[in-house]
């Protein structure tokens, strides 16, 4: 299944040109697994950022190097799906969840205090009420849940920012995992939730 949620434009020039951090680049990676499209993208992006990259020492974008970037684009092409990735061998491995219960297996913290966890979820569960404190990365790795009337499947991706509290659910069928990038903590608005944080450090 293709997915039909994307990064946005800017969110893929940052990846193809090494911008993001570390957390945020490996959401946007377990996406482009599943996504063509958004792989033809990052490969040409790289293209043209090489291409001006040669281009540029000389007197900035002359017509020659333009028409050079052009070729590049014209003959980028999509690298070949990477293998499974680490991520996704420790979502569907035998490692145990750290904390299994409430489905929470923290991958990595960065040197910003960005977070890397995975979330799973059974099948038809809701998260818990929750904000956000700052921009929030989510590819879905299986399953598939319910944000606002938006469905979200495998592979599909989702920009968070820090605007309005929400409370996605798990659709009925089957468990769903979730590769989650945050810049912060997240904004808990319950008294689970806040144990649950402490807990976790999610
Ligand atoms: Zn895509």
């Amino acid at each position: 299944m293709t997915p039909t949620r994307h990064p946005s434009d800017a969110v893929l020039a940052d990846y193809a040109s090494g911008a993001l951090r570390s957390a945020f680049s490996a959401v946007v990676a377990a996406h482009l697994e599943h996504c063509p499209h958004c792989r033809d993208e990052v490969a040409a992006l790289e293209a043209v950022g090489g291409a001006l990259l040669e281009t540029l020492p000389e007197s900035g974008l002359a017509a020659e190097g333009l028409e050079r970037v052009m070729a590049a684009l014209d003959e980028a092409e999509a690298p070949a799906a990477p293998a499974q990735s680490t991520i996704e061998r420790i979502a569907f491995g035998r490692e145990r969840f750290l904390a299994p219960s409430m489905g929470i297996r923290k991958a990595g913290s960065g040197a910003d205090g960005e977070l890397l966890y995975l979330l799973r979820l059974p099948s038809g569960q809701k998260t818990l009420p929750h904000g956000h404190l700052g921009v929030e990365f989510t590819t879905v790795l299986k399953g598939a849940y319910n944000d606002n009337g938006a469905l979200y499947r495998a592979g599909d991706f989702c920009e968070m920012d820090s605007a309005a509290d929400h409370q996605p659910h798990v659709v009925v069928g089957e468990e769903c995992v979730c590769l989650i990038a945050s810049e912060r903590p997240m904004r808990m608005t319950t008294r689970v939730g806040w144990l649950v944080q402490a807990l976790t450090g999610v």
